[in-house]
Parts: structure tokens; C-alpha cells; sequence
């Protein structure tokens, strides 16, 4: 199997699909990977760290994605690429498959193989190719180191011969992947503190990580069969909205993690809520890119409101840490690799009865298989 890694489609992306590391460990497997010279630069791997891995570097990429038998990427290919890819091959990538008709349009007629990775189930069995969760964990993670630069006051208790200062308090809203990273973060620095999901069964996870869990009743919320929270009705967004306006107005920090997989994130920190809250106090916006969880953020950008906070939205926060972003999606890739690896014919074996695969697999064969996007 040909493998090849191109170059990725936006320049501001600074994560790479495949590290050298990963690059070995294929080329042990029986693979021949091919990398675009180049493509690693924005997150400092070389060609010639590459080329040590058991690489060949390519100039052609439009050669290249001929024939290459699966093209690994980070972010959805350009729309006009997908007609160059072999027929019969795979393309595994993050596709966003909820807003991306044209594209998925494009792979089923190019009879291109697609992989979701947002789409790989969230199972035990496949939570080593899970790419949400890997760069969800990172993005938890400088989330907390953001804010923590922004913020004009230290997050630790501090007792000193000129007195005593306070911790920072932290405010989570959302714990899944990120927010729980967020909480282990500002805990290891030191804040106070406090988190809320919708989901009752996180209570006991951000108890166990030192942090308290804000209770707030809003009659029956429940999680889907994925574990992904479902839509609150107008009432308990508003019940929610009231109880949590409170901790804002005393918190330092307030990191929302808040999203609806597939929709629009819900808003939960309303103009009100900003408001309230104290001056040079820093909000992060982690779920920007799919609408927002505040009233206020902007993409890639940090807004000042007058006396008041700093709400900072910028887009992939896992991109700022990028060797370890790569180093996890590599992996990713990788292990979705290595999962389906057929020895005798040194390709990626296709059964799409495969639990995983039923899950991730969007065209095949010329068509739209899976059933969320038929
Ligand atoms: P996500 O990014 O979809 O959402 C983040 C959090 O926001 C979730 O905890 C969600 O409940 C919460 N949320 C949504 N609406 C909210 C609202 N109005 N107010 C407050 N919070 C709100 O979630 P994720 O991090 O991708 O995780 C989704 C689920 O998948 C979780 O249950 C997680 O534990 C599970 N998971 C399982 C595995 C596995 O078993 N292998 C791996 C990863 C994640």
C-alpha cells in the first residue's frame, strides 16, 4: 500500500496526519509512504526527519494523489482534489460530513473511499484512532495555559511575608474530553475549581479530579447512546442560564467546552452573563468554530468588552500545541491503519460490516454508505 501524506490544504493548519514515528511503524507494517516535502515544516518535523523515518519526498503532488492507495490528512481535501485521488482508494481525514454534501458528493462519484474522522465511533475498542478525543484533550488543555497568559493575576494560592493571594477561580462549562482536560489543568495550576454539563454522570468525574460540580436542576436531560448530550428545551437553557450566571460574575476564568455533536454549539453565555462578569476576567470560547457557546465570541479573535471581560475564540487551540497535536493524530491514523491491516495482501482491509468501520466509512464502491449520510 501507497501511502501519502500532501501537504495540508490551509496554511494555517499546523498539524501534520503522519509524524516520521508513525512513518517507521507503517513502513514496518509493508506500507510505502510518500510525505510532500514540506508538509511536516509547521510542526517542525523535516523531510530529511522523514526520509530517516523511511520516507520518499515528493514535489508532484498531483502525481502523488493518483496514485497513491490512501491519502492521510488532517483537514478536508479541497474540493477540486478529490477528483485527482485513485479510484478504489482511501482517504482518511477529518471531512466535517454534517456540512460537507459537495464533498461527500465528490468522493462517492470519484469512487473514493472516504474515512470521517469524526466519525469513528466513541468505543472502548476504537478509542485509540479517536482524533476527537485526542485533540479535544489538547485543546482542554492550552485552553487553560491561554487564559492562564491572558489573565492579569496568577492562578495558584500564594502565601508570602506580603501577604496571602487568593486562587483564581475557574469556571468549566461542559465536561467532556476538553473540559476534563481543562479542569486538570487549572487544578495542576493551582485555581479553585468549579464545572457544569448537563450530563449528571460527569459529576463524579470532576469530583475525582478535585473540582466541584455546580448542581443546577433542570428536570430530565439525559445523553444520547454515544454519550453525546441532547438538545435542552428553551425552558431548562433558561434555568440553566440563571444558575450559572452567578459563578460567572465571581469567576476569573470561564472555558466552555459546551457542543451538540453535528449542530450548532447551544449558546450558553448570554450578553447578560458577560456583563456581569468582572473586569480583565477571561472567557475561552472552545467551541467557536460550531457557532459558540458565548454571546460575543469571534473566530480567531479576542474581544474586549468595555469593563468587563476578554473572550478569546480562537479556532483549533490544539493547532498551538502541534507536535503533540500531530503526534496524536498520527497515531490515530496509524492505529486506524494497523487495526484493519490485512498481512497477506499489505493493504488496509475493507469489511464494512466492521463495527468501526460501519461508523466511519462515508462512500464506498461509488456510493454514500453510511446510513447518517445516505
Ligand atoms: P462534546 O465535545 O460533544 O461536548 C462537550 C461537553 O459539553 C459534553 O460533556 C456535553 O455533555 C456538554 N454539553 C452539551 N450541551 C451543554 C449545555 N447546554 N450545557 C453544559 N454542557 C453541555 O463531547 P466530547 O468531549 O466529544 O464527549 C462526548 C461523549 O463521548 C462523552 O460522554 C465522553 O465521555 C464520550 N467519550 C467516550 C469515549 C470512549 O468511550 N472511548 C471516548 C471519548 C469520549
Amino acid at each position: 500500500m501507497r501511502v501519502f501524506v500532501p501537504f495540508e490544504s490551509l496554511n494555517s493548519e499546523t498539524r501534520v496526519a503522519l509524524i516520521p514515528e508513525s512513518v517507521q511503524k507503517l513502513t514496518a507494517l509493508g506500507a510505502s509512504v510518500v510525505v510532500e516535502s514540506g508538509a511536516g515544516a509547521n510542526s517542525y518535523f523535516l523531510d530529511t526527519d522523514y526520509e530517516k523515518a523511511g520516507a520518499t519526498i515528493a514535489t508532484d503532488r498531483n502525481a502523488e494523489l493518483a496514485q497513491a492507495d490512501l491519502v492521510g490528512r488532517v483537514l478536508k481535501p479541497p474540493l477540486d482534489e478529490v477528483a485527482q485521488l485513485k479510484p478504489g482508494s482511501l482517504h482518511v481525514s477529518f471531512l466535517d460530513p454534517f456540512n460537507e454534501g459537495e464533498l461527500i458528493e465528490a468522493f462517492s462519484k470519484a469512487n473514493v473511499t472516504a474515512v470521517s474522522m469524526e466519525m469513528i465511533p466513541r468505543t472502548t475498542l476504537a478509542q485509540k484512532m479517536d482524533a476527537l478525543s485526542s485533540q479535544a484533550n489538547l485543546a482542554g488543555y492550552f485552553a487553560v495555559i491561554k487564559a492562564a497568559e491572558r489573565l492579569n493575576r496568577i492562578l495558584p494560592m500564594m502565601m508570602t511575608p506580603a501577604g496571602t493571594i487568593a486562587p483564581s477561580r475557574v469556571f468549566v462549562i461542559g465536561v467532556g474530553v476538553a473540559g476534563l482536560q481543562a479542569i486538570a489543568t487549572a487544578k495542576r495550576l493551582g485555581a479553585r475549581v468549579e464545572a457544569f454539563d448537563t450530563r449528571p454522570v460527569v459529576e463524579e468525574q470532576v469530583k475525582s479530579l478535585g473540582a466541584k460540580f455546580v448542581k443546577i436542576d433542570l428536570g430530565e436531560t439525559g445523553q444520547t447512546e454515544q454519550g453525546y448530550a441532547k438538545e435542552l428545551t428553551p425552558e431548562q437553557i433558561k434555568m440553566q442560564q440563571d444558575g450559572m450566571a452567578k459563578i460567572c460574575a465571581q469567576s476569573d476564568i470561564v472555558i466552555t467546552t459546551a457542543k451538540l455533536f453535528g449542530r450548532t454549539a447551544p449558546k450558553i453565555v448570554t450578553e447578560e452573563m458577560v456583563n456581569g462578569m468582572k473586569k480583565g476576567a477571561v472567557i475561552v470560547d472552545l467551541a467557536v468554530e460550531s457557532g459558540g457557546n458565548v454571546v460575543g465570541s469571534k473566530l480567531d479573535e479576542e474581544v474586549d468588552i468595555d469593563n468587563g471581560p476578554r473572550i478569546i475564540g480562537i479556532g483549533s487551540l490544539e493547532g498551538r500545541v502541534a507536535v503533540h497535536a500531530s503526534q496524536m493524530y498520527s497515531a490515530n491514523i496509524y492505529n486506524f491503519i494497523e487495526h484493519f491491516w490485512d498481512d497477506e495482501s499489505k493493504q488496509v482491509g475493507l469489511n464494512l460490516e466492521d463495527e468501526i468501520l460501519s461508523g466511519c466509512v462515508i462512500t464506498h464502491g461509488g456510493a454514500v454508505v453510511h446510513e447518517r449520510f445516505k
